[in-house]
């Protein structure tokens, strides 16, 4: 049955603070546990940014909401559900350490499910810090799913409400619907699918534009101790914002690895040699999902996400690399993420901020500071263009935290 649905075509983020039921929610809506790796089931968060695929249908006999579903069957009619669309979740980890992450996530995200659990009060430090990031980064299509209701009395789920309501006027996500929902219990998982089926809109792509791929994953797949006549190359993930890709393209990726010894940045060379979508092989990818790229590159150079936040595409219609640019900026007026929310001080000269451009995050020393216009040089250059967004993040304390947000001149 799997072979006729069809490959996603929008990419929806799960964000909140952690513990708050991300995971869980992804999980409920495709099957798809995301925390895979031994070091995120040990401790029980979310360590990397997990993705899993699902189809949303329809029972062409219930009423809405309860027509909206995952199941091939309708569980009360036993008729077969018409396909809506396929989607693909990046679930991203909540804990405050790894906003990185979230940051580069966001760079992929067509809209987002923010979810905000109903047994703590709202919001968290981390549903604000994620909700600012997506404003900041310019994702506007928002449900907030309000979690965890199998826990709570109904006053609660209704002050909770209220809590949340506080919270979201003024910000994008202002008018966003909210579902309450237990994850865990599947309760109301049809409603908030009718909620992201009206609210997240798969986005009109441009298909005849070159190719653009950001990098958000890279893998060495050979087994250890494979002899080098049977070595596979490097495989690359993420996902196209425009164009599409075909096997045997000859690509390009910006910046590409270091010179040590020089002390450059070298562009890598290379064929699409396969591509994976959605568990399938296919010949060509078009935006929205995250897809695998297989490579000839030295599988050496891609191994454990070596080249996250590269940019991938044709060589002659690739962005530029930067090591250094100027940017608008405008600050947030308090520090989020923090308990405590500090007023955000002026960008001066020399302070080092950490930067993210797409799907790379990178150390920028400002160079000239104006009081809405900043330059940067960059300890690691970036592949990126004009007009595009960038998240500033300053340390405050032990820790990155966002102050505001830049775009490209
Ligand atoms: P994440 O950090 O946001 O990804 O949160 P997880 O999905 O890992 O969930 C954190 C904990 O909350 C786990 O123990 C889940 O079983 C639990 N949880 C998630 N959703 C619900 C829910 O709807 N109800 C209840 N009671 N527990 C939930
Ligand atoms: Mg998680």
């Amino acid at each position: 049955m799997k072979d006729d649905v069809p490959l996603p075509e929008v990419n929806i983020g799960m964000i909140g603070h952690v513990d708050h039921g991300k995971t869980t929610l992804v999980a409920a809506l495709s099957g798809v546990w995301t925390d895979r790796h031994s070091e995120e089931l040990k401790r029980g968060i979310s360590i990397r940014l997990g993705y899993a695929d699902t189809t949303f249908r329809k029972c062409p006999k219930c009423e809405p909401p309860k027509a909206f579903t995952v199941e091939k069957v309708c569980p009360i009619h036993g008729v077969e559900t018409e396909i809506l669309r396929t989607v693909s979740f990046v679930d991203s980890p909540g804990h405050e350490t790894l906003m990185a992450t979230m940051l580069s996530g966001a760079a992929l995200m067509d809209g987002a499910v923010l979810v905000i659990a109903a047994n703590e009060k709202c919001p968290r430090p981390q549903t604000k810090e994620h909700l600012m990031a997506l404003e900041i980064i310019g994702v506007d299509r928002i449900v907030i799913a309000q979690n965890k209701i199998d826990i709570v009395s109904k006053e609660r789920v209704l002050e909770n409400y209220k809590e949340i309501k506080e919270f979201v006027k003024g910000t994008i996500a202002e008018n966003a619907p909210i579902i309450p929902i237990s994850a865990q219990q599947k309760v109301n998982i049809d409603a908030l699918i009718e909620a992201i089926e009206e609210t997240i809109p798969t986005p009109e792509r441009d298909l005849d534009a070159p190719p653009l791929m950001h990098i958000a994953r890279s893998f060495d797949v050979n087994k250890p101790g494979t002899p080098p006549e049977k070595l596979i190359g490097g495989v690359v993930g993420g996902s196209l914002s425009r164009g599409r890709l075909k096997v045997g393209d000859e690509i390009t990726i910006r910046p590409g690895i270091k010179d040590e010894k020089r002390g450059t940045w070298e562009e890598l060379h290379s064929e699409v040699v396969g591509i994976m979508a959605s568990g399938k092989s296919v010949d060509e990818a078009t935006p929205g999902g995250l897809i695998g790229v297989a490579t000839r590159l030295d599988p050496y150079l891609t191994k454990s996400d070596a080249l996250v936040g590269n940019v991938l595409g044709y060589e002659k219609s690739l962005p530029d690399v930067l090591t250094e640019f100027t940017m608008d900026v405008q600050l947030l007026e308090r520090v989020v993420g923090t308990e405590e929310e500090l007023r955000v001080e002026k960008i001066k000269m020399n302070e080092p901020l950490m930067l993210s451009v797409g799907t790379a995050i990178t150390l920028g020393v400002v160079t000239s500071a104006r009081d809405d216009v900043v330059e940067v040089k960059l300890k690691r250059p970036v592949c990126a263009e004009k007009g595009w967004r960038v998240a500033i993040s300053r340390r405050v304390g032990s820790r990155w935290r966002l102050i505001g947000a830049g775009t490209i001149k």
